[in-house]
């Protein structure tokens, strides 16, 4: 007689809050994938457990229709690790474990690295000087191609550049000029190192105490300005890792935005560096994760999702700008890579260091209470000082196209010195209002309860909600008056009036808007850096990444918008965000300058930024946060809930906070289900419940057993829901 077959538990991709039971002749692993059938289909899932039991009668039970890996593709931490996130966030397994793999293991394709993927070392080209390969065309168009694409390049790629790529390529990789990976080359990291600068006394005591730590879970909040020298940290501690074997994964916010910082880990440790992100083509992404996975990528560099990327030897996390808010993911799967990181990093039992120049104010109470570390970078290097800060009190300037006219004055003075300004204003579009001036109509979106931004170029009104597009009304729909005018500004709106007001500057427009073309981006940013242009306005995208060295001058075009915000996270943001873009400009023998235009010149939040007070700013704010019982000093989820039916999503919340209160212990608050902010967006009409806890423990209780009645009583017809644990947004 046959071994009774094994029960294995499959997490599949599914919305249901379970795994499955399935048989199999032979022992399967956790972590190795399997197709199985489910329901009518055949999908592609991963063993999480083998059991003695199952709760269905046995000739019920489907055999696995094929295991697709020997080994486990998920190592067992991993797995453990994602485990612990669908628990937390209360999302499903199965769909956890899918937001982990790369598509290509998704769809069940071999987990090999496949093609060649080359990177030329030195992206700028100069160390390297393609000319010296005069007599070798096919290298040298080859390295030109290399140095272009900072990302790399595959076969495919190569053998358009030349018929003789192979042979080309290996020559230089003997040359140590480019870097590759192959199916079975193991880059190793070979000492040939860019030299650290002589490192600052902050500086070396944070390298010091991050490398004593090393081998052991110890979370770092590494907090200095921008400048102050905090990636220069992290690379001298990678550089101790690297010595060891060991791995590192560096995360940040957005890679389109930090081309440089790629950059100068490449160029300081002569090494691939191993970089997730959404450019990548599906094969790109699995070669990345499996050389990760393998140990064979030394750097694993990556956004939110990168956080899932397995190492075989992990030996630090960074998280560059962990305050920042794409780390937490806006839908399906809400989870925050930094909290996950922090927990992947205790269970790996290893250090992580979120660095940032304005830590958020969860990360800032963890180190005040002693939870993490807090390393401080107090100066910018080489003597840069940090801008001075001047409010312009709009209540007393009259600006004209959003811009007063001390402003325009500074701007001026930067023109006729040869220096650049940057103008920052969080508002693409020429107006965010068409309004009819005799009787006070203004164009309404037909989807969402917002209005209408008028983009002159483009000559339409459009939705910055849903995207919905219309031609420009010349014709007032109420009145039938032609007094049709646009109110207020945006960012093309102030890039015309810049040209009018200065008409021989250089001016570059930054927005989602102007670099939508790929590689247009990148242009406008080189442009700047080379001195070909004068005079920057842009949104937040600003904000992030670039150091711009000439810029002396930053104007803050509407910040009050972040004063009084819904959120109550606004007016941290909105500091967050002119720390950053004040701190990138600016250098030692040009100090930077920065205006402020607000209506609120009095407002505490400006008298810090004046100060350049992160921790005057910190304590006010964290003292608020305590008084109103918001996070940090709570906790929060929020049900969500939207229906194209008017009223069916807060009779949904009804309905569910019905349920929940008989579950709620006296340790949980729920509050009564309201409107979302913006009632109708897209057609659908949005509303939502929180929920609230001093205590984090009762509180994960209560929303499991809250999530299962929810499943379970099948309220959910017509309505779409879902929970948000610790919400980055209240809308
Ligand atoms: P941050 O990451 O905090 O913005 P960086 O590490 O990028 O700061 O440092 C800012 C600039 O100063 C970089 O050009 C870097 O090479 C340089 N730098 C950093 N540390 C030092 C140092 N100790 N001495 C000289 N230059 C330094
Ligand atoms: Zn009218
Ligand atoms: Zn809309």
């Amino acid at each position: 007689m046959a071994a009774a077959p094994h029960i294995i538990q499959v997490a599949v991709p599914t919305p249901l809050h379970r795994v499955f039971d399935y048989l199999s002749p032979v022992s399967l692993a956790p972590g190795v994938r399997v197709r199985v059938s489910f329901g009518r289909r055949e999908v592609v899932g991963v063993v999480v457990d083998e059991v003695e039991r199952s709760d269905f009668p046995r000739d019920r039970l489907k055999p696995v229709s094929q295991s697709l890996d020997t080994d486990p593709i998920l190592p067992p931490l991993l797995l453990d690790l994602l485990r612990w996130a669908a628990d937390y966030y209360h999302h499903p397994l199965g769909e956890v474990i899918q937001t982990a793999l790369p598509v290509r293991l998704r769809q069940g394709r071999p987990g090999v690295i496949s093609g060649v993927v080359a990177w030329a070392l030195t992206h700028d080209g100069r160390t390297v000087d393609p000319e010296m390969l005069k007599r070798a065309p096919a290298q040298k168009r080859l390295l030109q191609a290399l140095a272009s694409a900072p990302e790399g390049l595959d076969a495919n790629q190569m053998k358009q550049v030349s018929s003789r790529w192979a042979a080309a390529l290996k020559v230089l990789r003997a040359k140590e000029w480019v870097s590759s990976h192959m199916r079975d080359s193991q880059p190793v990291f070979d000492g040939n190192i860019q030299k650290s600068p002589e490192l600052n006394p902050g500086q070396k005591s944070a390298v010091a105490a991050i490398t004593t730590g090393l081998g052991q879970f110890r979370p770092y909040l590494l907090h200095g300005v921008t400048g102050s020298g905090k990636t220069e940290v992290y690379l001298n501690v990678i550089e101790q890792l690297l010595a060891q074997g060991k791995q590192t994964l560096v995360l940040v916010p957005e890679i389109s935005l930090t081309p440089q910082l790629v950059g100068r880990f490449e160029r300081r440790f002569r090494i691939p560096i191993a970089v997730l992100h959404s450019a990548l083509n599906d094969q790109e992404r699995l070669n990345a994760w499996l050389a990760a996975r393998e140990g064979k990528a030394p750097i694993v560099l990556g956004t939110r999702s990168a956080v899932f990327t397995p190492l075989k030897r992990p030996g630090l996390i960074v998280i560059d700008e962990e305050h920042d808010a794409s780390y937490k993911q806006q839908d399906g799967f809400r989870y925050s890579a930094r909290d996950v990181a922090v927990m992947r990093a205790s269970r790996e039992k290893i250090p992580i260091v979120l660095g940032s120049a304005t830590p958020s104010l969860e990360s800032l109470r963890n180190a005040r209470e002693g939870a993490y570390t807090l390393l401080e970078l107090p100066d910018r290097t080489g003597g840069a000082g940090m801008p001075e800060v001047r409010l312009l009190d709009m209540r007393r300037l009259k600006p004209s196209e959003g811009l007063s006219l001390p402003l325009r004055e500074a701007i001026a003075a930067r023109l006729a010195k040869g220096e650049q300004s940057i103008l920052f204003l969080n508002r693409r579009g020429f107006a965010p209002v068409w309004m009819c001036f005799d009787c006070g109509w203004v164009a309404p979106c037909r989807r969402c309860d917002a209005q209408l931004t008028l983009h002159q170029k483009r000559q339409k009104l459009m939705c910055h909600h849903c995207g919905a597009e219309q031609e420009t009304a010349r014709q007032c729909p109420s009145c039938h008056g032609e007094n049709l005018h646009p109110l207020g500004e945006g960012t093309e709106r102030v890039e015309g009036a810049l040209q009018k007001f200065f008409p021989t500057a250089r001016i570059e427009r930054i927005d989602r808007d102007s670099t939508a073309r790929r590689g247009v981006l990148e242009e406008k940013l080189r442009r700047v850096h080379e001195g070909e242009a004068d005079i920057l306005v842009g949104t937040q995208m600003l904000s992030k990444g670039h150091d711009f060295p000439n810029v002396t001058l930053v104007g803050i075009l509407n910040a009050d918008q972040g004063l009084y915000g819904t959120d109550f996270r606004s007016a941290e943001r909105l500091f967050q965000m002119i720390m950053q873009v004040s701190g990138r400009a600016g250098r030692a023998d040009k100090p930077g300058e920065v205006l402020i235009q607000t209506w609120h010149p009095e407002h505490p939040l400006f008298n810090a930024l004046q100060r350049h007070d992160f921790h005057g700013f910190a304590g006010f704010a964290l003292a608020e946060r305590r008084e109103t019982g918001y996070p940090p000093y709570t906790h929060l989820a929020l049900l969500r809930a939207e229906s194209p039916a008017p009223g069916a999503a807060l009779k949904f919340l009804h309905e569910a906070r019905a349920l929940a209160v008989s579950q709620a212990g006296k340790d949980v608050q729920i509050t009564a289900p309201v409107p979302a902010p913006m009632e109708r967006r897209a057609g659908r009409y949005r509303a939502q419940l929180l929920v609230q806890s001093d205590k984090r423990a009762p509180l994960h209780v209560f929303l499991g057993q809250w999530v299962a009645a929810i499943a379970d009583a099948s309220l959910a017809k017509k309505v779409r829901w879902s929970l948000d644990v610790d919400p980055a947004d209240m809308y």
